[in-house]
């Protein structure tokens, strides 16, 4: 086929989408060799005993397909796990499904709801996930900002923006990029809309839900009674266990949308990594570990950020997520993705500009760090931030 014939032909149906972000700073932090605090990602080990758990797995003979909804033992340890921290139960054999990280538990929950036409509220700034699925399905996303400079939900402006063809809000908490989370408050306006409105659901991003900081709580979507009728709760091991890499996330739903859930989940993937699956779930059995992460994570920002004091950085404080924002407004005009390039360049030091997370670019002049890092990393980090 000629050049000109596959142009003609070719016709790209994400024709905004490019390179990401994440790919985008990590490539330009190996360049140049800097301290990379870009993509969200520890770099430091998960736990030997899990690692040994899923070479056991592998040797006994743990290799073919898991089942479509995952590993049994995995799901009934999420079903478990679920209704010991936030009173929600859900069946595993309608309820649960194992994906291949958030991402595609995202990508399928919202095309599986997802019609020509409907319409998608989304806060704002957003992490990237969730619009490509939004655009590949025909709906309309409707970008909705979160307020500046604390990243809470307008629910007023959010019911404004509601319509016949709003079928999904969008909630991510803890949030990335900004660290804001949930309050009772919110879990309430949002109830009172899906009470309103019979065809409003929720997508709920809780993949943070272990990383929350100074003694604050997570609030799951699931543990609401009338907000868990109506919405896809969506979780990650990967944050949870330290292993990114391996892609393991899940989403919880009533039967009715998981059942159309796993349509689309059973010709995308099927079902993600087998051993891996069968390791976490006798894992997960010791609660130790998941709920010693918000102290674990809180130390790493808390050190970071005590070593940032002296500098000209200002902090948006978080409340959660591997993330830390930090406003340059009194260190440059230059806009935020050009800062990002340049500190990366010429002081090695890769971060995430936050208008990447606006849909229309806007700029508050920060820069997203992530915390999950080595303390001889995040040090590295700070004496660099000290010297810009
Ligand atoms: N969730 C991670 C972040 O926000 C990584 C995302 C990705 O690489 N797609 O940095």
């Amino acid at each position: 086929m000629s050049e000109t014939l596959i142009e003609q032909t070719m016709i790209s149906k994400l024709p905004n989408i490019g390179v990401n972000i994440f790919s985008t700073m990590s490539a330009l932090a190996q360049q140049h060799k800097a301290v990379n605090l870009a993509q969200g990602f520890p770099d430091f080990s998960p736990s030997a005993e899990l690692i040994q758990l899923v070479h056991e797995y592998m040797l006994k003979g743990f290799n073919q397909y898991a089942p479509l909804a995952g590993v049994r033992s995995l799901v009934e340890g999420l079903a478990e796990k679920t209704e010991k921290l936030y009173g929600a139960v859900y069946n595993p054999d309608t309820e649960i499904t194992i994906t291949c990280g958030a991402t595609e538990a995202c990508y399928t929950a919202l095309t599986s709801i997802l019609h020509a036409g409907d319409e998608v509220i989304i806060p704002e700034p957003s992490f990237d996930v969730y619009l490509p699925a939004i655009e590949l399905s025909k709906a309309k996303p409707v970008f909705v900002p979160l307020t500046f400079p604390d990243f809470s939900y307008d629910w007023e402006l959010i019911r404004s923006k509601i319509t016949t063809r709003t079928k999904l809000i969008i909630i991510n908490s803890p949030h990335n990029p900004t660290g804001s989370i949930l309050t009772e408050n919110d879990v309430v306006q949002l109830q009172k809309i899906v009470e309103e409105y019979p065809n409003v659901y929720v997508l709920s991003d809780e993949v943070y839900e272990h990383i929350v900081f100074d003694g604050k709580k997570h609030l799951s979507i699931s543990s609401n009674p009338v907000l868990k009728e109506r919405a896809f709760v969506i979780g990650s091991f990967g944050k949870t266990y330290h292993v990114t890499g391996w892609r393991l996330g899940y989403c919880l739903a009533p039967a009715k949308m998981m059942t159309e859930f796993k349509k689309v989940h059973q010709y995308n993937t099927f079902s993600p990594v087998a051993p891996m699956q069968f390791a976490i779930a006798d894992f997960m059995k010791k609660p130790e570990q998941y709920e010693s992460l918000p102290v674990f994570f809180q130390n790493k920002r808390d050190l970071f950020l005590s070593h940032i004091r002296e500098s000209r950085w200002e902090v948006v404080p978080a409340s959660g997520t591997y993330f830390q924002m930090l406003s340059y407004k009194n260190i440059s005009d230059e806009n935020d993705l050009e800062f990002a390039a340049r500190i990366t360049r010429e002081f090695g030091l890769a971060s995430i500009p936050v208008s990447v997370f606006y849909n229309d670019k806007t700029d508050h002049k920060l820069l997203r760090f992530c915390i999950a890092k080595k303390e001889e990393t995040l040090l590295k980090a700070a004496e660099i931030l000290c010297r810009i």
